[in-house]
Order: structure tokens, then sequence, then C-alpha cells
């Protein structure tokens, strides 16, 4: 990566940051001195104040902690044969055809992630990025995405990203109950083999196909539910963050909640 891209991705960071109202960084390798960077007020962000190299520290995800004595669906997969589990799941979606979506789409997106991760996020489906890629969460959502993964701390590589459809609507619209009940089942299977101590649902659909009933997204933001031997926090998704931004401070208030349910600082 140049050094441009480098510091234009360091900047869309702590830009991110100071939405969410971060305004704390540390320096590399001094750990103990906290070097406040920011004003409470957000400043236009120089590139000199980014070649200064602040930072974002990336935390160490600690170890998984002992999951509640709730088994899985189907049983619990031991953490090393979770790589081939998934592929087996891949393996057995096959071309599917199995609902109306698989008529427009270009590639199935299944997801994407540690097969261990201890945090897992669930959004709707895949938009154009995603069906041209074949991965989920790689346009600009996938982009604020990253950037919320980063703000916690985390790398995307840690945990694991999917969808309630694998296959990407027609015009990015709402999958019909039919469609999300048809393809749900493989999310299942999933979240059953990687086993994440904490899933975040990304937006109302992936709440309302989670959790089996539909509730208004603020009857559900803002607590701890049990789902699968996992905790659920339900929060906005990425794509509706960009449209209304003002809300990311509300999605970092749900992101703490998780953070708090995997100790992290
Ligand atoms: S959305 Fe799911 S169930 Fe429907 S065709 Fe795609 S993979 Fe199959």
């Amino acid at each position: 990566m140049s050094d441009a891209a480098y510091y234009q991705q360091l900047a869309a960071r702590i830009a991110y940051c100071r939405d969410l109202g971060i305004f704390d960084f540390y320096r590399r390798g001094e750990p103990a001195a906290a070097v406040e960077v920011a004003p409470p007020v957000a400043e236009p962000i120089t590139l000199a104040a980014i070649q200064e190299q602040v930072e974002i520290q990336e935390q160490a995800i600690p170890p998984r902690k002992t999951l509640p004595a709730q088994p899985a669906v189907g049983g619990v997969v031991a953490p090393a044969k979770r790589p081939a589990a998934l592929v087996a799941i891949r393996e057995e979606i096959g071309d599917c055809t199995r609902c109306a979506l698989s008529q427009g789409r270009n590639k199935i997106v299944f997801g994407d992630g540690d097969p261990n991760a201890r945090l897992m996020f669930v959004g709707e489906g895949p938009g154009a990025d995603e069906d041209a890629q074949g991965l989920p969460f790689v346009g600009r959502a996938g982009q604020l995405l990253n950037n919320m993964i980063s703000a916690m701390g985390l790398k995307r590589e840690q945990v694991y990203i999917a969808n309630i459809v694998k296959c990407r609507p027609p015009q990015n619209r709402v999958p019909e109950p039919e469609e999300a009940h048809t393809c749900s089942q493989f999310l299942f299977q999933q979240i059953d083999v990687v086993r994440p101590e904490v899933l975040v649902a990304l937006g109302s659909t992936a709440a309302t196909y989670l959790m089996g009933a539909k509730s208004p997204l603020t009857a559900l933001r803002g607590r701890v539910h049990e789902l699968r031997g996992s905790k659920l926090i339900v929060t906005y998704h990425p794509a509706f963050l960009l449209r209304d931004p003002r809300q990311k401070k509300e999605a970092w208030k749900d992101l703490q909640i998780a953070m708090a349910e995997l100790g992290l600082k």
C-alpha cells in the first residue's frame, strides 16, 4: 500500500472514531502513555497530524470464555474441525436454486472470516459489490463495517461475517419471508459451527430472522438477547448509517455492549 493510500485509510478510520465520540488515541509502542490527539470538537484532519503516526491501538482479542451449557443445534463442532464444517455447508448449498433469488445473482455470498471467531456479524443480504466478488460487506457499507470493527480494537479477520440471504435481492430490495426462511437455515448452520460468544444483528431484517419475530429496532437495541448459545446484540445496518451518520453514536453504544460481553476495553 502506498503512503498516500495508507494515510487516507488512517484518516478515514480516525474520522469514523471521531464520529463515534472516540478522541483518545495511543502511540504504538507506548501503550502506557495515552496521548489525546483531538479536541472534543472534531477538526479537519491534516496529513501532518496523521503523519505523526498516531494510531489506534489494536487490541488483542482475549481468549474465548467458556460458553454457557446450551448445546448448539446438531452438537458442538470442535474448533479444529470448524473450517471443514463450514466448507461442508458451502458444498451442501452448491449452485443453489432453492429460492427465487438464485435467478438474478452472480455469486453466492456464503460468509467470510475466522471459523473460530468470538464475534459474528449478520447482515441482510449481498449488494452489487458483494454479488460481484462473492464476499460479504465489501462495498461502502462494508468499509464502514470494517471501521466499526477497527473501532472495537479488532481486525476484520478476527470476526465472522454472513447474511440472512446469500444471493443479492433485485434492486437491493428486502428479502421476501420465503427467501429469508429458505436461506437462513444455512446461516443457522454457520452460527452453530462458529459458535460465537457474541452475535451482532445488523439491521431490522437480520434481527427479525435471527430472532424469529419482528419488532421495532428501537425495542431490540440496547440490551443483550440470547440466541443458540450466543449473546445477541442488535444495532443499525451500516448502509443505514451511511444514509444517517448521526446514528453512528447510537451504533457505537450497541458495539460497546458487544465489547463488554467479549471483555474488550
Ligand atoms: S438466497 Fe439462499 S436459498 Fe436462495 S438461492 Fe441463494 S443460496 Fe439458495
